[in-house]
């Protein structure tokens, strides 16, 4: 009962718009690029528990094998050193791809948004596969609409520090949609914002890393700006639900994938204070161009057609990364010869 992937694959989409879960004849097989990183990690881990192959195309620009490590003996995983800027050759079910230099400190100078999407769903295109784009909220850039829903089309700078991530990714959501238009690619949006949990990089600049870090090192918070500003903060485990979600309904988005808690950053550090250290200190800095001034989530149309809202309030959230960061920081002075 051998038939190409791509036809099995049209031919049950069509009849469903469903993914055929289980109509392979054997485990579904998934790639995820960017895998070896904070979210993707969590994702593959889902995955894996399910009982799904999951091959993950990582290039270790900002991810760690540590997050993966636990998997290496696994037959139904397989890690592969690639950078998606490359072209590859793979036979799999479904992509979800990750893979980008997700932080202001990493993201400037590499092409991942664009070309890396267009690798990956000139793939999707070959193979018939379901291609998920994980998108972020940046596209809304500093936005005049808040909250923000799906349909705003956003306030960016073309021409900013910022430009690369959000026009990029902007760019990503276009090809995408003519992908899917034109060549018929199954594609799945998810417009992610802020997330944090275990794993996240510990020097990648973000707010609720970096205070958190700060906090366990006994350094002063850092505070950009005045502190006014505004971000929703998601636990990384109901992205990731939300995530599987939207890759198996039968609806293109683009989703807000967000929690719609709203905190000021002023707000954030004094909850990294109960969890942590009440008696750590506020440092003010001068903010970075361009930050967007607030942010929070409409997720009406994913509650109504995923079916799926985050459950992790940001005061359940944090204490579960609090753990993790001081593992790791513990170990990092260690190889200091601290
Ligand atoms: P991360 O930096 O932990 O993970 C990104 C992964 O992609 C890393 O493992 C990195 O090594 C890999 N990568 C980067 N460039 C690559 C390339 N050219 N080829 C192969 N691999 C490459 O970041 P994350 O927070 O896990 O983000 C995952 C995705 O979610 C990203 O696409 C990001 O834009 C999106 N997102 C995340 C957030 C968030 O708050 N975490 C918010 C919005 C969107
Ligand atoms: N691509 C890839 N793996 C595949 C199929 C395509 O990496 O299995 C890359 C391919 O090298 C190209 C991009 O995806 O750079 C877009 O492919 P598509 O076939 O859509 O465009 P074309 O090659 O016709 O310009
Ligand atoms: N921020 C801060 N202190 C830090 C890092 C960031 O006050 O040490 C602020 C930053 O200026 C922004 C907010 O926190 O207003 C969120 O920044 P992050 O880089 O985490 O996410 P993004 O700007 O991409 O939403």
């Amino acid at each position: 009962n051998f038939l190409p992937r791509s036809g099995l694959n049209r031919m049950a989409g069509s009849r469903t718009g469903r993914v055929p879960v289980g109509i392979y004849g054997r485990r579904p097989r998934i790639v995820v690029t960017g895998g070896a990183g904070f979210v993707g990690s969590h994702l593959v881990d889902k995955l894996i528990a399910r009982g799904d192959d999951v091959i993950v195309i990582d290039n270790f620009f900002t991810g760690r094998k540590e997050n993966l490590v636990h998997l290496f003996g696994n037959p139904r995983f397989e890690l592969i050193r690639h950078d998606v800027v490359e072209p590859i050759l793979l036979e799999v079910d479904q992509i979800y791809h990750l893979a980008c230099p997700a932080s202001p400190v990493h993201y400037k100078y590499n092409p991942t948004n664009v070309m890396g999407t267009l690798n990956m769903l000139g793939l999707a295109k070959r193979i018939g596969a379901r291609f998920l784009l994980t998108s972020t909220s940046e596209v809304y850039g500093d936005p005049l609409e808040h909250p923000q829903k799906e349909t705003y089309w956003g306030n960016v700078n073309p021409i900013g520090e910022r430009s690369c991530y959000d026009e990029g990714k902007r760019t990503a959501e276009t090809l995408a949609m003519d992908y899917h238009r034109g060549a018929g690619v199954e594609v799945r949006i998810a417009r992610i914002f802020n997330t944090y949990g275990p794993r996240m990089c510990l020097d990648d600049g973000r707010v609720v890393s970096n205070f958190v870090a700060q906090a366990i090192r006994k350094q002063p918070l850092t505070v950009y700006g005045d502190g006014k500003q505004t971000r929703s903060f998601q636990y990384v485990s109901d992205l990731v639900n939300g995530l599987v979600a939207l890759m198996e309904g039968e609806h293109v988005g683009p989703f807000n994938l967000g929690n719609p808690g709203e905190f000021t950053m002023l707000e954030l550090a004094e909850v990294v204070k109960e969890t942590i250290d009440s008696s750590a200190t506020i440092e003010y800095k001068p903010n970075t161009a361009d930050d967007p001034h607030m942010r929070k989530p409409d997720i009406s149309k994913a509650k109504e057609l995923l079916n799926w809202e985050p459950k992790v309030p940001l005061r359940e959230g944090l204490p579960l990364m609090v753990n993790d960061f001081r593992n790791r920081i513990l170990n990092e002075d260690e190889g200091k010869g601290m």
